[in-house]
């Protein structure tokens, strides 16, 4: 999460030139303009271009910086909190200069067109570090840039609070993360927060004397005293050949992306079983659907029974504005909404659970058991979101019925 911040003047000069803006472009003073009639106005070269729009997404808050050429010229989009908008187009003549100039920065190679290419660079943006990963495509009206915004070098608040889980999906995470074996899950499509939620995991285990492995694709963060191997599934390296490596490493624990394969999925079940705390994600809805996907998979009923010690459910949803709560204002660019927090449903195996999965027979048995024990789904997390003033019930909806 980056802090909202003002941009150095050296900045704005520059931006002012092809910004049109209706207010200065400091906080507290951004006008419905700043967001929906951006107009470009003749940068002068690529760079200048270049560093406007890395700035003025880092004051955004923005994730990505999507630069799609069209017949005109250039459209910059932002994602910020989750959803696209349409920041700034440039004009045409840039086009070439700036995907040049971002291959540059990035280590692609300039040379080549036809090809899809990926970079990455450290940059200084207004005073704060950004790893910038960089993504090359050649489309109908050219080759665009995507560029992925991590902040490095600020530590951000790990604790699950700071996440948005509840107090009691925050207590059952830390209770599984006591164990020195057995499987915990992370489920929810992508860009639901899983990987954040793993990588606040490891650093509560981080500040225990274990040996940590973490297996992804690709690293986003570093996480300090942890080993980070980049999988590189374009170079034919899977993240079950991955896992069996790195049990030649003396692990303790162990984070793998995603079980999206069979032979992952029986391999990590394996290495729980064998004194190994392992960690991932699973691309399904809700927590109880990741044990019949896994059983899908070809992994023992009884295996899963003994290994799956914790399986959460997640997604994001947009927070109400603190400064407008709804109203729209200057500080959430009139949407009403800043930051995200996540809704999520914990699923604790417990020994009736564990009898639940190992017998043949519907979820919805151990589904009974779950509510049983006090179970809150996703969808009743995130009503008691709304009492709470996090968010609101048409933002609950949008997320819970995409
Ligand atoms: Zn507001």
């Amino acid at each position: 999460m980056i802090m909202a911040r003002m941009i150095p003047m050296e900045f704005l000069a520059g931006f002012h030139r092809f910004f049109i803006l209706s207010s200065p472009l400091f906080h507290g003073s951004f006008t419905r303009g700043w967001y929906h009639r951006i107009m470009p106005n003749d940068p002068a070269t690529a760079v200048e271009a270049i560093d406007g729009i890395l700035a003025y997404a880092s004051e955004a808050r923005a994730s990505d910086v999507h630069c799609d050429p069209t017949e005109n010229g250039l459209q910059i989009r932002l994602r910020i909190d989750g959803q696209i908008s349409e920041a700034a187009s440039m004009p045409g003549r840039l086009h070439e200069e700036m995907i040049a100039r971002l291959k540059i920065l990035s280590g692609a190679r300039t040379d080549l067109h036809s090809v899809p290419q990926d970079g990455r660079w450290l940059a200084s943006i207004g005073g704060s570090r950004f790893n910038i990963r960089a993504s090359f495509m050649p489309t109908y009206h050219g080759e665009n840039a995507v560029l992925r915004l991590l902040p490095a070098g600020t530590r951000r608040d790990e604790s699950f609070a700071a996440l948005g889980f509840a107090p009691d999906h925050a207590a059952a995470i830390e209770r599984s993360m006591k164990k020195t074996s057995g499987l915990i899950l992370v489920t929810g499509p992508t860009g639901s927060g899983k990987t954040t939620t793993l990588h606040s995991c490891l650093a509560l285990k981080s500040r225990e004397p274990l040996s940590i492995i973490t297996l992804e694709d690709p690293v986003e963060y570093e996480l300090p005293g942890i080993r980070q191997v980049h999988i590189r599934h374009a170079h034919g390296v899977t993240f079950a050949a991955g896992l069996r490596a790195a049990l030649r490493q003396d692990p303790d624990v162990i984070m793998v992306g995603e079980i999206r394969d069979a032979e992952t999925a029986q391999v990590a079940v394996q290495t729980a079983l064998t004194g190994h705390l392992v960690l991932s994600s699973l691309h399904t809805n809700s927590a109880l659907e990741a044990i019949p996907r896994l059983v899908d998979m070809g992994v023992d009923r009884y295996l899963l029974a003994s290994t799956v010690r914790l399986i959460i459910a997640q997604r994001l949803v947009r927070c109400l504005c603190h400064a407008c709560s709804s109203e729209g204002c200057a500080a959430c660019r009139f949407t009403g909404y800043s930051g995200r927090s996540v809704i999520a449903e914990a699923c604790e195996i417990d020994a009736g659970m564990r009898q639940a999965i190992s017998r043949d027979g519907p979820v919805s048995g151990a589904m009974g058991l779950a509510a049983e024990s006090g179970f809150r789904d996703m969808a009743e997390d995130g009503r008691e979101k709304v009492d709470w003033g996090v968010t609101t019930r048409a933002e609950i909806l949008r997320v819970l019925s995409a």
